[in-house]
């Protein structure tokens, strides 16, 4: 209901050009956005994990994750989970997991942004599509840092320990889809795979939109 009258009142806009679009994208950016395409699926051999990465992190892409995260765009949410949810590669990879994981941030940065943007967007994926949304397992446990701020070197140790797990069950026997926005060193995703590593699930698997 309350999605409905935001919608009357916000009509859904096309992410990219801002035209009246209920898709989130309309077709023309769509098409423009194919030129950062690159469905990159990498093997991690250390850690046994696959991962899988939509588009470069560069001009109109690392703009739109930078407003996305940093000015308050929220609604940008609708817009990455339909290019995530048309792109068939992408579909394929995502079939072979049973849950999404978002990476968390501190409760503190979502208190400050209002909203963790990882997690708006695995909510709309896991709305429209077989994934389960669980978000009770990783934690942030300490408030780095944004690694964003930070060179290459520094972000491994400033990611070191700072994700927590809980309600490990749920992912006994569960193929794990660890999603975050963008994939620069490895280190974030890479923390939380050596988080969840230690416990039984039957595969983990990272997702990003892009990568840097
Ligand atoms: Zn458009």
């Amino acid at each position: 209901m309350l999605e409905y009258i935001l919608e009357l009142i916000y009509p859904t806009k096309c992410g990219f050009c801002d035209k009246i679009c209920k898709d989130g994208i309309c077709k023309k950016c769509e098409i423009d956005l194919k030129k950062y395409e690159i469905n990159l699926l990498l093997r991690n051999k250390d850690y046994n994990f696959k991962s899988m990465h939509i588009f470069r992190y560069e001009e109109e892409i690392r703009k739109k994750i930078i407003d996305y995260k940093f000015n308050n765009k929220a609604y940008l949410y609708k817009t990455f989970a339909k290019i995530i949810l048309k792109n068939k590669k992408v579909c394929g990879f995502l079939k072979s997991y049973d849950i999404i994981i978002p990476v968390p941030i501190h409760k503190k940065r979502k208190l400050e942004r209002g909203y963790n943007q990882t997690e708006l967007i695995a909510r709309e994926i896991a709305k429209n599509s077989h994934l389960k949304l669980e978000k009770s397992v990783l934690y942030k446990a300490k408030n780095v840092i944004s690694q964003s701020v930070l060179t290459k070197d520094k972000r491994k140790q400033n990611v070191k320990n700072a994700f927590g797990t809980k309600n490990i069950e749920k992912i006994t026997n569960k193929n794990v889809l660890i999603f975050d926005d963008i994939y620069t060193t490895g280190s974030t995703a890479l923390e939380c795979v050596k988080m969840l590593n230690k416990y039984n699930a039957q595969k983990i698997g990272v997702f990003t939109i892009a990568k840097d």
